[in-house]
């Protein structure tokens, strides 16, 4: 979707006069902010993702990195364009850079699929509109999801303006070919996204996309000086989606 800032700053707006007129909702006790594995990470750390296009194959048909977050997070196979689910996703460099639409991009630039994904923004609109705090943002960065909070408002969906959530229309149970026992399944009803694998840095292992791809195409960390993310970022030429609206995306791109 191209939108630009004035129509961003509508589309959030709107949003919070909706939430003025609930004021039932805003009732609802604050949750606990702090997540326990906060405690694991660097005071003042916030974690990144830098996603090399040189080293991705995925214009090669590679999904590895698809398959390993999905099956992991027990995200279900729905073909339905409106009714999909998807925490990490393809799309046309046009489609993920519309904004930096340059008729001198490379055309091997052009043609590569991009790998999109919640950007895990340092200023998340997504968090700001929530009524209930369903969707809130850790000390680190990560912006979760409490799916026993959200009510399946979607007010995080209109004002995410990276379509990095997603809404379950129906029971996603049947559709999932097998469910991993240590990740919670979702209902109907509810909204969800990618969490940069909150669970696996409890115990300190990568994202799972990090691990599963062949080509060292991810990298993921605190944004530290010392740290490999920090080094590629500081040493490649990186763009992010959409700067211009002000999230402060935490998704690299080297380019
Ligand atoms: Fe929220 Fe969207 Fe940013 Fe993720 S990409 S933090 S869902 S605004």
């Amino acid at each position: 979707m191209n939108i630009n800032r004035r129509k961003f700053l509508q589309i959030t707006g709107l949003a919070f006069l909706a939430l003025a007129a609930k004021p039932a909702i805003d009732l609802i006790s604050k949750p606990a902010l702090v997540h326990a594995l906060d405690g694991k990470i660097g005071d003042n750390k916030r974690l990144a993702m830098a996603i090399d296009l040189k080293s991705c194959t995925a214009g090669e048909g590679c999904v590895d990195c698809i398959n390993a977050c999905h099956s992991l997070h027990n995200v279900p196979e729905i073909r339905s364009k409106k009714e999909e689910i998807k925490w990490i996703w393809n799309a046309s460099y046009d489609q993920a850079f519309a904004e930096q639409k340059n008729e001198f991009v490379k055309e091997a630039l052009r043609d590569r699929p991009v790998l999109l994904l919640c950007n895990h923004c340092e200023n998340p609109p997504c968090v700001r509109v929530c009524p209930t705090q369903a969707t809130f943002q850790r000390e680190d960065g990560i912006v979760m999801m409490d799916y026993h909070r959200c009510i399946g408002c979607r007010y995080c969906m209109a004002a995410c303006p990276f379509g990095a959530r997603s809404f379950n229309w129906s029971d996603p149970r049947p559709y999932l070919k097998t469910t991993d026992p240590d990740f919670p399944t979702r209902t109907k009803g509810v909204v969800e996204k990618c969490n940069f694998c909150e669970e696996r840095l409890l115990s300190g292992k990568q994202p799972a996309c990090v691990e599963a791809c062949k080509n060292g195409a991810i990298i993921f960390g605190e944004m530290t000086p010392g740290t490999d993310i920090y080094r590629v970022v500081s040493k490649n030429y990186t763009i992010r989606r959409k700067v211009d609206l002000g999230t402060q995306p935490q998704v690299y791109y080297i380019i």
